[in-house]
């Protein structure tokens, strides 16, 4: 079973977004059995200040639990959905309680660089909420998506806290943390509720030339963490790549080679993990999963 742990099925540029349709069809044909489609709440940071005239982010990222819902009742067995909340709103557990009472989401999904660290207080009747339903939030570390936001809130260090302080919630670590590498490495290794989605790490090993980003960060983190707490995921057509239509495959495959497939000190069984095992366990799919 392969399990596509990260998409935003909103775009970064001109704001159109794939239908369902047109992302299950991309799945299909490169052997994608289910894709979690992450909620996106950055509060008034999810939207472009008018001022700014040229950014790489032309519009608004906020993406609604009813956008996800919608696309997740059309397609049941295909996708998962996961909520998103900010400190910044007023009770941000009842949403998350919300998407998980009334539609069936299995996660949440928090991007710090819109304003808080992860140890923000007005965020802890959130995390209790996800460990009373038993349901994983992930965060985003490392590098920021948008230009008129703040790196600072990305540094994994203040993940420690919330995995200390919450000893049974599910945290799962966006991206390496890069620039904050080593941060990164010393929280996913000293708290065992913590795990890697390896989303993006191809993207920062071209873009802030890094060869052999992926291949180090994949060999200290199984070192450190062992195979079971690494998911693979592939950020979805946000990124503005040719993900669907006659590239989409190509595009997948890519990812998923990068990532997993090409290093050969991962054992093809290892790689399946990677590739859907870990996140089945995770999002509690294992009745129907084959290792
Ligand atoms: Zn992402």
């Amino acid at each position: 079973m392969t399990i596509d742990f990260h998409v935003h099925i909103e775009t970064k540029s001109n704001g159109i977004k794939y239908s369902a349709e047109e992302i299950v069809a991309a799945m299909d044909q490169a052997d994608i059995d289910i894709s979690v489609l992450l909620g996106n709440d950055q509060a008034d940071a999810g939207t472009k200040p008018a001022w700014v005239s040229s950014s790489i982010m032309a519009v608004a990222v906020n993406c609604s639990d009813e956008e996800i819902y919608e696309y997740c009742s059309k397609y049941p067995n295909r996708f998962v959905g996961f909520t998103s909340v900010h400190p910044d709103r007023y009770k941000p557990e009842l949403k998350v309680e919300r998407a998980i009472k009334e539609y069936g989401m299995k996660g949440i999904k928090l991007y710090p660089h819109s304003g808080f660290y992860p140890n923000d207080y007005r965020l802890y009747g959130v995390y209790q909420k996800c460990i009373e339903s038993d349901v994983p939030v992930m965060i985003h570390t490392g590098i920021k998506a948008v230009q008129w936001q703040s790196i600072k809130y990305n540094n994994p260090i203040f993940i420690d806290d919330v995995a200390v302080r919450f000893p049974e919630l599910k945290i799962v670590m966006c991206h390496g943390g890069y620039p904050w590498v080593e941060e990164f490495m010393t929280v996913v290794h000293t708290n065992p509720n913590t795990w890697v989605d390896l989303s993006f790490l191809d993207y920062i090993e071209k873009m802030y030339c890094k060869p052999g980003l992926v291949e180090t960060t994949l060999k200290r983190l199984i070192k450190l963490v062992g195979i079971e707490r690494i998911v693979w995921g592939s950020e979805g057509p946000f990124l503005d790549l040719p993900l669907f239509g006659k590239h989409g495959v190509e595009y997948y495959k890519k990812s998923q080679d990068i990532l997993v497939n090409n290093h050969d000190f991962i054992s093809e069984n290892d790689k399946n993990k990677i590739l859907g095992g870990n996140a089945a366990k995770i999002l509690k799919l294992n009745d129907s999963i084959q290792e």
